[in-house]
């Protein structure tokens, strides 16, 4: 109970009702979430060239050659790259940075993954760099530091729109977003 506490999103109370469902449910519950934590410790690494997590190396989504190899996507976590995929939005490659730049806590550069994003933005084959991060301002600065990093190189650096939602009424926007929208409106 004490570790299941300690993921995110379950607190003392889920992890406890957690617990009691996978006692309860020794055969068809615990055994395979303990054989299958097993398998991902020794299968499961992280890819050298993307930072994806895969049980082969270099992870599925490098080694595919359908893939458009001149765009890079570039996502703060592996979550991210999870879900651009599920939306099946793009087949392009992608870069997982392990997070977004944050002095007060001690994350520079160094400790993400932009030096090899940097490396691999200079292969001849990458033409566009998309920076698709999360609309906060440690990501947006995340994005404007890494779009500086490039300016000396050949790739197109992007970024997602921002603006109003998918099924979004105007009335329920947050004032940020239906700035955001105005800034980026496009001609009909
Ligand atoms: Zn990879």
């Amino acid at each position: 109970m004490q570790l299941l506490a300690r993921l995110p999103g379950l607190g003392p109370r889920s992890s406890r009702k957690a617990v009691l469902a996978l006692l309860k449910r020794r055969n068809d519950l615990l055994l395979p979430l303990a054989d299958a934590l097993q398998q991902a410790i020794v299968k499961i690494a992280e890819c050298p060239q993307c930072g994806n997590l895969d049980t082969v190396s270099p992870c599925s989504v490098c080694a595919d050659p359908r893939r458009d190899a001149s765009l890079i996507v570039v996502v703060e976590e592996v979550g991210d790259l999870w879900a651009l995929e599920r939306a099946s939005v793009v087949s392009a490659h992608y870069h997982v940075l392990g997070g977004h730049l944050s002095p007060l806590d001690g994350i520079g550069p160094e400790q993400l993954n932009i030096a090899k994003l940097v490396t691999r933005a200079k292969s001849p084959d990458v033409k566009e760099i998309l920076l698709a991060l999360n609309a906060t301002v440690e990501g947006q600065s995340t994005a404007h530091y890494i779009s500086d990093l490039l300016q000396g190189t050949d790739v197109t650096v992007s970024r997602l729109a921002q603006g109003v939602p998918i099924g979004g009424e105007l009335d329920y926007l947050d004032d940020g977003t239906l700035a955001a929208a105005f800034k980026a409106r496009r001609k009909l």
